[in-house]
């Protein structure tokens, strides 16, 4: 009941954000799954795109082979992190897109685990009802 009082937040208002509780995150429609998602060779490697043989591989090829396969969206070369695929909705590609659920949420990066302890805004998360 109390999070039907809370309005939805709007994902790059970061004063619109709900302070986070666990218990609002059934009744969300997983907004923080459609922020840009921030992985380290170790998540890919988690996640199972990256072979563990592949860690001697220059982190450049590996990001080349993973924009074609689609799953990464961008590369930052100085800090050696990778950005996961958004769909056209925003959706990070991990996403399910019926049941608004995490396809691989034992393996999801540190990025995913860590929200919203650290982000844009620790402690608040840009939560949306279900429609
Ligand atoms: S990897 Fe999973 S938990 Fe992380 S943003 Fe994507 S769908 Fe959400």
């Amino acid at each position: 009941m109390k999070n039907n009082l809370i309005a939805a937040a709007e994902l790059d208002r970061l004063e619109t954000w709900a302070k986070y509780t666990a218990d609002m995150c059934h009744s969300c429609m997983s907004s923080c799954c459609t922020l840009p998602v921030e992985a380290r060779l170790n998540d890919l490697i988690r996640i199972g795109v990256v072979d563990e043989f592949e860690r001697s591989e220059p982190l450049k090829n590996i990001a080349k082979r993973l924009q074609k396969d689609g799953i990464v969206e961008r590369f930052h070369q100085k800090s050696g992190i990778f950005t996961l695929t958004r769909m056209s909705n925003n959706d990070c590609y991990y996403l399910d897109r019926k049941t608004r659920l995490c396809t691989i949420y034992d393996k999801r990066p540190d990025t995913c685990r860590n929200h919203p302890k650290i982000g844009p805004r620790p402690g608040y998360c840009a939560y949306k009802p279900k429609a």
